[in-house]
């Protein structure tokens, strides 16, 4: 089977690649080693995604993305992508289950949430350590937890937890917050949420689960001991990119490099959303950004005619 073009990712910037290559009459191919949706699966309140209604969410409005590259032929299979080979006359994707013949390739594999590097994170991770508060919030109704970081993610993650958990602390290693004023505002108003700046976790204890963390305050040096049942990790992303070494060009952060046309350093490869170099990650932008690539890959197939 060939196809003009395969996706590899499933999230926002890949899924709406999709529907744009396949209303271009274009042969398309999506391979994703996971669920759909991508990061967006575990988010809850979708509140800044222009048109989407007040009770969107993540998972809500991928599946509809999902739908709508059925409906316009899109097919989709459960693999992971290991690398690409150059052709003649395209590319050969190499996955877990065989490889696959394609003209053009858009990579859309996103970004994953970076780890504190704390004693005792990984260990418990699953037994009260989290990257997913729409995931796992429910399982802290009534208890104490601990949120870890300072950007939009970690206090609109707090702000969703006070619907569930009776106590949350923001622990932040600078004295100031980096996310939007407005959430700023928001954590400020609410009762639930208290703040320990210019604090780092230094260790997650517990046996089985999370009991308790080691806080270090950076100005004082002060290490205390903070009993909780859970502590919700956002420091940030680091892309999917390990698949790409040597293949495709990236920046010192790791992200793919493209231009404005979603082009890579490889013609006939483009790529899409968080993977790429960009200022905004967002489902605007990942969205914008697979509209962009799957035009170009229909301009660059017709160049091929
Ligand atoms: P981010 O903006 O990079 O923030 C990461 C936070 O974690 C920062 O406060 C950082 O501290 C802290 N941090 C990083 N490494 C740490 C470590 N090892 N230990 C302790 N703290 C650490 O990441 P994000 O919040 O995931 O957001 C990513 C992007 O998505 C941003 O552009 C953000 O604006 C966007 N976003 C937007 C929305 C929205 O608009 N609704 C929602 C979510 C995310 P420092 O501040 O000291 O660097």
């Amino acid at each position: 089977m060939r196809y003009n073009t395969i996706i590899v990712g499933a999230g926002p910037a890949g899924l709406a690649a999709g529907i744009y290559a396949a209303r271009g009459a274009l042969k398309v191919l999506i391979i994703e080693k996971g669920g759909i949706g991508g990061q967006i699966a575990t988010s809850w309140e979708i509140e800044n995604y222009p048109g989407s209604p007040p009770d969107s969410t993540g998972p809500g409005l991928t599946e509809r993305m999902r739908q709508q590259c059925e409906e316009f032929g899109v097919e989709f299979a459960t693999r992971t992508y290991n690398r690409f080979q150059q052709t003649e006359t395209g590319f050969i994707v190499e996955t877990d289950s065989g490889n696959l013949e394609t003209q053009t390739i858009i990579m859309a594999t996103g970004a994953e949430p970076k780890l504190i590097g704390c004693k005792g994170e990984r260990e418990l991770r699953g037994m009260g350590v989290s990257y997913c508060a729409t995931c796992d919030a429910n399982f802290f109704k009534g208890l104490k937890v601990a949120v870890i970081g300072g950007g939009d993610t970690a206090l609109e993650e707090a702000l969703y937890l006070t619907k569930f958990a009776s106590e949350i602390i923001i622990i932040h290693r600078r004295d100031e917050l980096r996310g939007a004023k407005i959430l700023q505002q928001r954590i400020q108003e609410n009762d639930k949420i208290s703040m320990m700046l210019s604090c780092v976790v230094e260790e997650i204890k517990g046996n089985g689960l999370v009991e308790g963390i080691m806080v270090k305050n950076v100005v004082t040096n002060e290490v205390i001991e903070v009993p909780i049942d859970g502590v919700f990790v956002f420091v940030g992303q680091k892309p999917n990119s390990e698949a790409f070494v040597g293949q495709l060009e990236r920046d010192a952060r790791d992200y793919l490099i493209t231009d404005d046309e979603m082009r890579t350093n490889i013609p006939g490869i483009f790529a899409a959303g968080d993977i790429r170099r960009k200022s905004l990650r967002q489902v605007v932008t990942a969205t914008a950004d697979g509209a962009i690539a799957a035009v170009n890959v229909i301009k660059y197939i017709e160049e091929l005619k």
